[in-house]
């Protein structure tokens, strides 16, 4: 394990409450071509993540370094539904996807309208099992687009429901820890984070912008316990008060698409950025599920 020096960037003194001084940020892996979708596997004690252009996915521990699927559907982000299985949005598949306890790979959701889907981005699971995705164009060229809208869908056993057609790029999501709330990222020029109502049917309500991310784009966000945020952006990770203020950045080498809690405890933020995978341990405890 190589280490970097720590860098911060500090705006408000309560930045101190999610990193200590003297953590350090640590390159666990390195040598992919563009990794995204950690995900966190607490009864393996590994973390899943997704190197999208080399069609692959990898498993990372202290141990070191495998291939947990090759080809992959050039997956992106991935998650865990409720029982544990991986869900994962193949870019290139054009599809949702669950890995079954035996290992075989299910299609979830790969078309809405008697169409196909853009290229699913990333995804979560809400604690009552339904499936939150983003679709934006970036895995197809732009004839193959065929859906009119660049949708954030909910998949439940009525299947897939648009639940905003407004975004430009949208992108990483997550929820609040009471899921009362539902951030998106819109990776367009926008730069935006937007913030949601989740109302009792599962439908959102409002949409205003919670951030603007600049330098870069907001990618993957996640939350810790204190419904802080921890969002992607071009310079580092931004921790983001649930009001929206900027508290500090975790400055990185390379830019990061995505981050993910994980370790025992929780309180490790494993970020995927470009060729590697960094690893910092927080003060904070993360609220990603299960
Ligand atoms: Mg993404």
């Amino acid at each position: 394990m190589s280490e970097s020096s720590s860098q911060f960037e500090i705006y408000d003194k309560d930045f101190r409450k999610i990193v200590a001084a003297g953590s350090v940020l640590a390159e666990i892996a390195s040598g992919m071509e563009f990794t995204e979708g950690p995900v966190w596997v607490e009864r393996e004690g590994r973390l899943i993540f997704s190197d999208i252009p080399a069609d692959e996915m990898k498993a990372w521990s202290p141990e070191g370094l495998e291939t947990f699927r090759k080809p992959s559907g050039h997956a992106n982000g991935n998650t865990l539904d409720r029982r544990g299985r991986l869900i994962t949005c193949e870019h290139g598949n054009r599809r949702v996807s669950r890995t079954e306890g035996d290992g075989k790979v299910v299609t979830l959701a790969d078309s809405f309208n008697g169409k196909p889907l853009n290229s699913p981005n990333d995804v979560v699971v809400k604690s009552d099992g339904t499936i939150w995705f983003t679709d934006p164009p970036y895995g197809i060229s732009p004839e193959q687009i065929a859906q009119p809208h660049n949708y954030v869908f909910r998949l439940d056993g009525g299947g897939l429901t648009p639940v905003a057609d407004d975004f430009d790029r949208p992108n990483g999501l997550c929820f609040s820890p009471d899921e009362k709330l539902l951030y998106v990222a819109d990776s367009s020029d926008r730069k935006h984070i937007r913030m949601f109502e989740v109302a009792g049917d599962n439908t959102l309500r409002g949409g205003a912008v919670l951030a603007t991310i600049d330098p870069g784009v907001p990618d993957g966000i996640r939350v810790d316990m204190r419904g802080r945020l921890y969002s992607t952006a071009g310079d580092g990770v931004w921790a983001i008060t649930p009001e929206g203020v900027l508290l500090g950045k975790i400055l990185l080498p390379q830019t990061p698409a995505n981050c993910t809690f994980g370790g025992p405890d929780r309180r490790t933020l494993y970020i995927t950025a470009r060729h590697s995978v960094y690893a910092i341990e927080l003060t904070a405890t993360g609220a990603q599920r299960p």
